[in-house]
């Protein structure tokens, strides 16, 4: 007799056995989740936060998507989406509220997801021929005050700007931009915070009285090592991509996955408890395992190639298995990011929009592989 017929029949014989028989299946259900947890500790998605009046509709991605896939941590660029009270001068002309952002906070916790809210620190401070809120709002953090907004931006350009960035020594800034990290880590309930700091390109000007001839190495590593005390100190964790800590000659990356403006040697210089986004789009690079053996944590991260996102996450699998005890807790798993804004990216991900040069190779469609794949793996 094969055991569902029996098991039929001791139903019909005891009716109480049915509830053994959901107990133990839920059961099996909740043991599945420490596997996953144990494989792959980050399961995440980084993408921009919502605009006020997409708030509903992104709860409900998050729960019908998110949830179901895996998805365990959420990094939200927040940036100045938020009705800040500690400086109301820094606002998004629409921001979101409070109470907004306490409906993704309760919809997360209900859903076992941890947010890490992000704005970007020290690089990114503009965007084009766009200044971001706080260098419009406070022109004398700008590290290079010298160098004019276009009109129209084009890549190349004789300053080689590419994104505005603030001067990390200023006196005044950190007063400012930490009431800003503060309040959304309280407003957010998280215990870790993304700082960005990719693709810093203006660090050390010659121009700057405070930054002139010094070390860019040590310029960058001390920022890191100055916003990673102040979250320490309630004890909370600090997120940076990993490009300015490789050295983009000597591996090839380039100066966008990695540093041609001589910061890489700060990955010996900054805290061990940073918790590193290694970014490539291109290719698989093995740089988690340079980021673990220099005693970080490491997550990988991929954006538009599907192909290439299952390669990294098989990696990252391999890693955690193939190393030391010591190595293995380092290598935290996956975030797919998404730079995008939060509707665009949603309605493309249930319309399965191709893209006209790329076809699938899409943000949503990486998504959407890399989470069936991981799925699999419980
Ligand atoms: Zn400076």
């Amino acid at each position: 007799m094969n055991i569902s017929l029996y098991l039929i029949m001791l139903i019909r014989k005891k009716p109480t056995t049915l509830l053994f028989c959901i107990a133990f299946f839920v059961n099996l259900n909740l043991a599945a989740q420490p596997g996953l947890d144990s494989l792959l500790p980050v399961r995440g998605l980084a993408i921009a936060a919502p605009p006020p009046h997409f708030v509903d509709s992104f709860n409900l991605f998050i729960e019908k998507e998110l949830a179901p896939k895996n998805v365990n941590t959420l990094i939200l660029r927040v940036d100045y989406n938020y009705q800040f009270t500690s400086h109301p001068e820094l606002r998004d002309s629409t921001a979101l509220s409070k109470e907004q952002v306490k409906k993704i906070v309760a919809v997360c916790r209900t859903n076992n997801i941890r947010i890490i809210p992000q704005i970007n620190l020290l690089g990114h401070q503009s965007w084009a021929n766009r200044t971001n809120n706080l260098l419009r709002q406070y022109p004398e953090f700008d590290e290079t005050p010298e160098v004019k907004m276009p009109e129209v931006y084009k890549w190349p350009n004789a300053d080689s700007l590419y994104c505005k960035s603030y001067c990390p020594l200023h006196p005044k800034v950190h007063a400012v931009v930490f009431a800003l990290v503060d309040e959304i880590m309280d407003v957010f309930e998280a215990d870790a915070f993304h700082a960005g700091m990719d693709e810093v390109f203006y660090i050390g000007s010659p121009n700057c009285p405070r930054c002139k001839g010094k070390d860019k190495a040590d310029l960058f590593a001390g920022e890191v090592t100055r916003i990673r005390n102040h979250l320490a100190n309630k004890g909370r964790e600090l997120w940076i991509w990993g490009d300015r800590l490789l050295d983009g000659y000597a591996t090839g990356l380039g100066m966008w996955e990695a540093s041609h403006n001589e910061t890489h040697t700060a990955i010996d210089l900054i805290p061990k408890d940073v918790v590193i986004c290694d970014w490539h789009y291109e290719r698989a690079d093995k740089t988690a395992v340079y980021f673990a053996m220099k005693g970080l944590r490491v997550a990988t991260c991929p954006w538009r190639n599907p192909s290439l996102a299952i390669t990294q996450l098989n990696d990252m699998i391999a890693f955690r298995k193939e190393s030391t005890k010591q190595m293995q807790p380092r290598f935290l798993g996956m975030v797919q990011t998404v730079w995008s804004g939060a509707p665009g990216f949603v309605r493309d991900y249930y319309s399965g929009r191709t893209d006209p040069q790329r076809g699938n190779n899409t943000p949503h469609e990486t998504f959407r592989r890399l989470f069936a794949e991981i799925s699999l793996q419980k």
